[in-house]
C-alpha cells in the first residue's frame, strides 16, 4: 500500500485505507510497519488511525455492518431492524461476535435518506432495509458469502431525481463548457463568473468568483483546486447523485476553476460513505484524459495542464469543513485550522487552493455555456441560479429536486407529497428547524440558506427525539480539538438523554440554553458553533415536546449549593457576593 501510494506521507490516510482493506483492521504491528515504511513517527500514524470512524484499531470481523443512525432512518425503523439483525447473528451491538465473524453498530448519516433505512456492509451501502432483507443479510453472513456474491439488488442505489431544472435538465457533452470558456479567454471567463454571482452551494454561500480571483492573485505558481465531496450533513445526498450521474459536469467544473486560477493539480475528496462510487469516478477521469479534457495542453491549449486525483475520506463529518479537509488531504487528522490565513493563499501544503463544493463546481459549467447574465436571471438577486434539495422524511416522493432559488417551503412540500407537516429541518443537523407558521419562507441565502438537506416531520413525530438525534450526532462528530465543543456537545447529549429518561427538570432546559451560548461564542470552528442550532430552535418552537419529558415542571433540586459551599467560603476567607451562586442568575445563564 505504501509503494502504491508512492511512499508519500501526505497520502497516509489513503495508505491506511488500503492496508485496512487487505487486513481487515489496523493492528499495532501494521501501524508500526506503515510508520517505518513512510518514515513518519509512529504516533502520527496512530493519531490518524484513531481519528477516523472507518479506520479500526480493533478487530471488527469479516463483516462490519453499520446502520445509518440519521433521524430519517430511525423514523423508518432502523433501530428495530438493527436489533433484529443482532438477534439473528447472536451478536451484541458494538461488539465483535464470539467467532470473530461479524460486528454490528451504528454510523452517522450514510447519505441514502431517500431510500432508507440504509446500512453499510464493509463500506458498501445497502438500501431499503426491511425485515426480509435483514433475514437475507443474516443468512449471507452466516454462510460467509463474500460480498461480491451477494445479490446486486441489495446494493442498488437510485438517483430519485424528481424535479429537473438548469443543471439536471439538458444533457451536456463532455468538454462543451470547457471549450466555451477557453474560447472566451481567461479574463472574460472570470468576468462571466463575477456576473453570475454564483455562491457556494456547500452552505456558507461565499461568492465563487471572489474566491477564485483571490487564489489567482495569491503568490505562488503551484495552485490547487479541491472539490469538497465530503457531503456529511445529515439529510444531504444531492452530491451523491451529481457524482453518480453528472460526474463529467463536476470534473469539468474543476477544470474550469483550474483554468481561471492557473492550477495544475486537483483533488476530489470523496466521503468514505461514497467509496462505492470510486471505480465509476476513476473511469470518468480516464475517459476525460483520453479525450484531452485532462492532462497536458488540455484541448490543445499550450500551458493548460491539469489533472485530478481522488482521495477518500474515512467517516469524519468535520472534514467537510474546508481546512479540516485540507489537513485530511495532507494525510493528517481532520482538525480545522486557525484562519487566517485562508486556503486561497495557504491551502493544500501551504499552496494557494480553491475549495469548492460538488454542486458549485457543476454549476460553473452552466455559466461557461450560457454566460453569467443568463445564470443570474434565475433565482433571486442575492441567490442566483438553482438549488438542489435532498428531500427525505415524511413525504410521498423523497429524492432530489432542483428549484430556482426563492422557492417557498410550502411549494416544495406540495411537490413532494407531504401532508400534516409540523416541521421541516432545512440545512441538516446544523440548519434551521422551521415550524408550520414559517412555511411561507423561501429557500435563499437571504432567508433560509441550505446546503441542500430538507427533512420533513409530520405531526406524529416527537420533535424532542428529532433534536436529540441531532445533538447526539454532534457529540459523536466533534473532533475533540477544542474544549467548548468537545465538552459542550457531550453535555448537551447528556442533558437530552437525562430528559429522555424522565429525570429532567426545568433548570435543565435553562442549562441547554446556556451551553448553546457557550458553544456559539467559544468554539474553534463551525461544527461547534452550529451544533446547538436544532435543539435551540426546537426548544423555542416545540417546547411542549420537551416539557412532556419533564417529570415535574416545577421540580427544583432540594440540594442547596450555596449552603454546601459555606465551608469553602470560610476556608477561603471570602464573604463577598462573588463567592455566592445567585440562583436568579444561575437559572437564566
Ligand atoms: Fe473540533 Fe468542535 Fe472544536 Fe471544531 S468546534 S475544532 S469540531 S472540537
Amino acid at each position: 500500500a505504501c509503494t502504491r501510494n508512492g511512499g508519500d506521507a501526505t497520502r497516509l490516510l489513503q495508505v491506511l485505507i488500503d492496508v485496512q482493506e487487505k487486513a481487515g483492521w489496523l493492528s499495532a504491528e501494521l501501524i508500526s510497519a506503515v510508520a517505518a515504511e513512510l518514515g513518519v513517527p509512529r504516533v502520527r500514524v496512530e493519531g490518524v488511525a484513531g481519528f477516523y470512524s472507518f479506520l479500526y484499531t480493533e478487530p471488527v470481523g469479516n463483516y462490519r455492518v453499520l446502520f445509518s443512525d440519521n433521524i430519517t432512518d430511525r423514523m423508518l425503523g432502523a433501530p428495530e431492524l438493527m436489533d433484529a439483525l443482532c438477534g439473528k447473528l447472536w451478536v451484541e451491538r458494538g461488539k465483535l461476535s464470539e467467532d470473530g465473524l461479524v460486528s454490528v453498530d451504528t454510523t452517522s448519516c450514510t447519505g441514502m435518506c431517500d431510500q432508507g433505512p440504509a446500512l453499510l456492509v464493509n463500506g458498501r451501502p445497502l438500501t431499503r432495509v426491511d425485515h426480509r432483507r435483514v433475514n437475507q443479510i443474516a443468512e449471507l453472513i452466516r454462510r460467509k458469502e463474500p460480498l461480491y456474491a451477494w445479490p446486486s439488488e441489495l446494493f442498488r442505489v437510485d438517483d430519485n431525481i424528481r424535479r429537473r431544472d438548469a443543471l439536471l435538465g439538458p444533457d451536456q457533452r463532455p468538454g462543451e463548457a470547457l471549450r466555451a470558456a477557453l474560447t472566451r479567454g481567461r479574463e472574460d471567463w472570470l468576468a462571466q463568473m463575477r456576473l453570475s454571482n454564483l455562491r457556494g452551494r456547500g452552505g456558507a454561500g461565499f461568492t465563487t468568483a471572489v474566491k477564485w480571483q483571490a487564489c489567482r492573485d495569491a503568490a505562488g505558481a503551484d495552485k490547487v483546486v479541491v472539490c469538497n465531496a465530503d457531503e456529511g450533513e445529515p439529510g444531504t445526498f444531492k452530491d451523491r447523485v451529481l457524482l453518480s450521474s453528472f460526474a463529467d459536469q463536476v470534473f469539468e467544473g474543476m477544470t474550469l476553476a483550474a483554468w481561471a486560477v492557473g492550477a495544475q493539480r486537483g483533488f476530489l475528496y470523496l466521503r468514505g460513505e461514497y467509496r462505492y462510487l470510486l471505480d465509476h469516478l476513476q473511469h470518468v477521469l480516464a475517459r476525460r484524459r483520453s479525450a484531452g479534457l485532462l492532462g497536458n495542453a488540455i484541448l490543445g491549449e499550450t500551458g493548460f495542464d491539469f489533472d485530478i486525483d481522488i482521495h477518500l475520506g474515512a467517516g469524519a463529518y468535520v472534514c467537510g469543513e474546508e481546512t479540516a479537509l485540507l489537513e485530511s488531504l495532507e494525510g493528517k487528522r481532520g482538525t480545522p485550522r486557525i484562519r487566517p490565513p485562508f486556503p486561497v493563499t495557504h491551502g493544500y501544503l501551504g499552496r494557494p487552493t480553491v475549495v469548492n463544493n460538488v454542486e458549485t463546481l457543476a454549476k460553473t459549467t452552466l455559466i461557461a455555456l450560457h454566460g453569467g447574465e443568463a445564470f443570474a436571471a434565475t433565482g433571486t438577486a442575492q441567490s442566483t441560479g438553482t438549488k438542489l434539495l435532498s428531500i427525505s422524511g415524511d413525504c410521498a416522493y423523497p429524492g432530489i429536486y432542483e428549484y430556482p432559488f426563492g422557492v417557498s417551503i410550502e411549494h416544495v412540500l406540495e411537490d413532494c407529497g407531504a401532508s400534516d407537516v409540523q416541521a421541516v429541518q432545512v440545512g441538516g443537523a446544523s440548519g434551521m428547524t422551521l415550524a408550520s407558521y414559517e412555511f411561507h419562507r423561501r429557500i435563499a441565502f437571504e432567508d433560509v440558506p441550505t446546503a441542500g438537506a430538507f427533512m420533513i416531520f409530520d405531526s406524529s413525530r416527537d420533535m424532542f427525539e428529532v433534536a436529540r438525534n441531532f445533538v447526539h450526532f454532534f457529540a459523536h462528530e466533534s473532533c475533540g480539538f477544542c474544549t467548548p465543543c468537545r465538552v459542550g456537545t457531550s453535555l448537551l447529549d447528556n442533558y437530552m438523554n437525562k430528559l429522555a429518561s424522565g429525570y429532567g427538570a426545568k433548570m435543565d432546559l435553562a442549562d441547554i440554553e446556556w451551553i448553546n451560548r457557550l458553544l456559539r461564542q467559544s468554539s474553534h470552528c463551525g461544527l461547534g458553533s452550529s451544533a446547538p442550532n436544532a435543539v435551540v430552535d426546537a426548544l423555542v418552537k416545540f417546547r411542549p415536546a420537551f416539557e412532556r419529558h419533564l417529570r415535574n415542571l416545577d421540580f427544583e433540586p432540594a440540594f442547596d449549593l450555596n449552603a454546601a459551599l459555606a465551608g469553602a467560603r470560610t476556608a477561603a476567607g471570602r464573604d463577598d457576593p462573588g463567592a455566592f451562586l445567585d440562583r436568579e442568575q444561575e437559572t437564566t445563564r
